[in-house]
């Protein structure tokens, strides 16, 4: 039986486990919590993601590791190569900090809105002198779900930002008028065997994602993302699953950010796809075959956030409840539910009636 070691307990973690229990797997969550929400389906070590020794202790009592959170620190595992860890931590190292993200997709070839490093103030008024206005800027580092990002509309905007993002290193950008965001969700193994996802059409609310579902998109479209997705996963060496998230602005995709791990828009894959993601990220950690992703269904999900749904509330056919087990908090994701049909349009119909429900 492999036992699984993976940094972080909350749902990501506890969806790992659901997925690999069945391939005879067993699991253990390093959390600085006590009772994660993975616990129910692995043993917990209470250690900080910052505990060195514990995360190496933790690695020694494990066949292999992976991570579900990305804060933890890429250095430690980047300067001791008997910690073998999957995915590796250079595509842990790059994801953590938005400037090395950026210049890792423009290696790769994936185009990005034009971008700078923004360190003070000369800084920031030379970046909005050379993108001009309307612009994003987000802090470089512990940025997510729309946390530290701010608009900067007018050269008004621009003064005395730096100090209300905190004084930290920023990275700011052009405001893309993009028509649709999406990502492409793919696994690469040990034997750098790739095999991706349809691609799935997001949207945020909040800058927290609130749908997802697979749709129809033009061939052309479709490429690029899977040789943008080849091109990285390639680049990293890459082994596990990763997801892209793109702006689409008239045929052109325009890289926004990577997850070196599973995702959240790819959460349909648990119903809607005969491997999901996160079997797929087991399989290939686990140096095994990954499974086809041909013959996924028309499929969706929208968030629970902040508040669960009781799966005696859901009607209707292939729609799936799955409940994180977590403590309901305004802004926190406690769930999910996925749809399965046909048709895209009736899945499309399926999430618009679950999102008027949530919200009432
Ligand atoms: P991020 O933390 O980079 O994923 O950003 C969260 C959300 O903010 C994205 O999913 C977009 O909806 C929005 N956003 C981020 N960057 C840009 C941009 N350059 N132009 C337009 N919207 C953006």
């Amino acid at each position: 039986m492999t036992h699984v070691g993976v940094i972080g307990g909350g749902q990501l973690g506890r969806m790992l486990g659901l997925a690999g229990i069945p391939l005879g797997m067993r699991f253990s969550f390093l959390d600085p919590g006590d009772t994660p929400c993975a616990a129910a389906v692995g043993d917990v070590v209470t250690a900080a993601f910052d505990d060195t020794n514990a995360i190496r202790g933790f690695a020694d009592a494990c066949d292999v590791v992976t991570f579900e959170f990305e804060n933890i620190p890429a250095d430690l595992l980047l300067g001791d190569s008997s910690l073998d860890v999957f995915p590796p931590a250079a595509a842990l190292y790059a994801a953590q900090e938005r400037a090395r993200e950026k210049t890792l997709f423009e290696q790769a070839g994936i185009p990005v809105a034009p971008w700078r490093a923004v360190d003070d103030q000369d800084m920031l008024d030379a970046a909005v002198a050379d993108l001009g206005l309307p612009l994003i800027a987000k802090t470089r580092r512990l940025g997510y779900d729309g946390k530290g990002q701010s608009r900067i509309q007018t050269a008004q905007d621009a003064e005395g930002l730096l100090e209300r993002m905190g004084g930290v290193p920023l990275l700011v950008e052009r405001l893309v008028p993009f028509d649709r965001e999406v990502s492409i969700i793919g696994t690469r193994n040990r034997a750098g065997q790739t095999v991706v996802y349809p691609l799935t059409q997001n949207v945020h609310v909040n800058g927290i994602l609130h749908r997802s579902e697979t749709a129809a998109f033009d061939g052309q479209i479709k490429r690029q993302a899977v040789r943008h997705f080849r091109a990285l996963v390639d680049a990293l060496d890459y082994v596990g699953t990763l997801a892209i998230e793109f702006f689409i602005k008239d045929d052109l995709l325009l890289g926004n950010e990577f997850a070196p791990r599973v995702h959240n828009s790819g959460h349909w894959t648990q119903n809607g796809a005969p491997y999901s993601q996160f079997d797929n990220h087991l399989r290939a950690i686990c140096d095994l075959p990954l499974g086809a992703t041909t013959h996924c269904r028309p499929a969706g999900m929208i968030n629970l956030v902040g508040q669960s749904i009781v799966a005696t509330e859901l009607g209707g056919d292939n729609v799936f409840l799955h409940d994180y087990d977590k403590e309901e908090r305004p802004g926190r994701k406690v769930g999910h539910v996925n749809v399965i049909a046909d048709q895209q349009d009736q899945v499309t119909r399926a999430l618009d009636a679950l999102a008027a429900q949530i919200a009432r």
